[in-house]
């Protein structure tokens, strides 16, 4: 099953229980300071969670852009971590349901629509949540054995909204943790959350000491914690994580999503690692995207944001001894997103003018270099000059091969056929540069 098809399927389940899908947002908060970027399916609809306005439904599905770079020095070493990722996300965020209906909702996905077997699914929820307790054990081939109680389960921001969460983990096999049989999740590396359901129900008022199980507790009898009238749903499944364990794979960089930015870079470089490979194929995606949301790279908030992932990859490049130009694999990005209509229905941008304006960012950014240390940015030197990256036709039979690469459901392919031409007319791709070989010997400062 493909990511994109992951995301379909998604989509549909939610959708036909009543839930209006909306697109993705922007990577740019509108009216939010609170963050650079958009962190999390739920940021765009917080208003509708705070009462500020009404959702255009009571029953929201989304596929949300996500970009979040606190844990940037992670991505590569391990199996998880990245920058840019989707989160699918199902919402009620005026309490039309709560957790009586949202824990089967996703039941019913994971066990018939993705068919995942349920002796390698586990549950994790908050020590005070009964409530989810007796649902869970009620859904059809759980166990109060697979049902864990952890600390760590509880959703808030000091102030506010807030409450239990409830998880759902994926069991790797005893080979990937502890081997003790009694493992379970959150104690060694053998399971993988992929589904958080959060259940604001409560309403901080004062500080709690905690959120144990009897933190909770003593909020709720001093008054510090107050039940809400209407309990709210918000659920995040990272499309990279859940796509890895449908596909079998072993971490998020073997997905289809990333595996063929990474292959690209190994077949491509004179001295390939996997972490090079693998931040290079986070960063070049990540910066992808938030180019097509309309940010260019600067020394300031987004823009140096940007600017960090480009020059990360930039240095990695130099590393791994890449011999393609960087906006190559951003090429392959936007092919990927051209075969998925929604996806590129929210973009900012459309995809001919966010690969243009890769370049141009790119171009500033040298210029922006002190010459002392230019010469150390020539592995992300265009061939040239921009003019020859995407004003350039051989290069379309590559960017179809690479868009034919993956498997696609009956309705993408009658899609894809006009994506494939619109991608080639879009780029205006043509002949590849010149093999182009770093003549820089100082190292990237990072
Ligand atoms: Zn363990």
């Amino acid at each position: 099953m493909t990511g994109n098809e992951i995301r379909r399927r998604f989509l549909e389940h939610f959708a036909s229980r009543e839930h209006k899908v909306l697109p993705s947002a922007s990577l740019v908060p509108h009216g939010d300071p609170s963050t650079l970027f958009i962190s999390a399916g739920m940021q765009p609809l917080k208003p509708y969670y705070l009462g500020l306005s009404d959702p255009p439904a009571p029953r929201l599905a989304t596929f949300q852009k996500c970009l979040r770079t606190g844990d940037i020095d992670e991505v590569g070493k391990t199996d998880r971590h990245n920058t840019f990722f989707e989160m699918l996300g199902n919402f009620a965020p005026t309490g039309d349901y709560f957790k009586e209906t949202a824990i089967p909702l996703a039941w019913e996905l994971v066990m018939e629509v993705f068919e995942m077997p349920v002796d390698r699914l586990r549950v994790t929820i908050h020590p005070t949540d009964d409530e989810a307790h007796g649902i869970w054990i009620r859904q059809p081939g759980m166990t109060a054995e697979h049902v864990t109680r952890l600390e760590d389960n509880w959703w808030g921001l000091g102030a506010g909204p807030c409450g239990p969460d409830s998880e759902i983990w994926w069991d790797r096999g005893k080979e990937f943790g502890c081997g003790q049989d009694d493992c379970v999740p959150d104690h060694c590396d053998r399971f993988t959350e992929f589904w958080n359901l959060v259940f604001p129900q409560y309403d901080q008022r004062g500080p709690i000491e905690g959120t144990s199980g009897e933190a909770v507790r003593r909020g709720l009898a001093d008054g510090s914690l107050v039940p809400l009238k209407r309990p709210a749903i918000d659920t995040g499944m990272g499309l990279e994580r859940i796509s890895y364990i449908l596909q079998g794979k072993s971490n998020i960089f073997e997905t289809d999503l990333l595996a063929p930015l990474a292959d690209a870079v190994r077949q491509n470089s004179d001295q390939p690692t996997t972490l090079s490979e693998r931040i290079i194929a986070d960063h070049i995606r990540a910066a992808t995207f938030v180019i097509g949301d309309g940010v260019m790279p600067s020394n300031e908030g987004r823009g140096y944001v940007l600017r960090r992932l480009i020059r990360r990859a930039a240095i990695h490049a130099q590393r791994a001894g890449l011999r393609r130009p960087l906006t190559d694999l951003a090429a392959m990005v936007g092919a990927e997103i051209s075969r998925c209509p929604p996806l590129q229905e929210s973009w900012a941008t459309n995809l001919s003018v966010s690969i243009a304006l890769w370049s141009k960012g790119w171009n500033s950014l040298k210029r922006s270099q002190p010459s002392t240390r230019r010469r150390s940015w020539a592995p992300m030197r265009f061939a040239s000059t921009t003019r020859t990256v995407f004003l350039s036709s051989s290069r379309a039979s590559w960017l179809r091969s690479v868009a034919s690469r993956s498997t696609s459901t009956a309705s993408a392919s009658r899609w894809k056929s006009s994506a494939r031409g619109r991608v080639a007319e879009r780029l205006k791709v043509g002949p590849w540069p010149r093999t182009y070989r770093s003549r820089s010997s100082p190292a990237i400062e990072s």
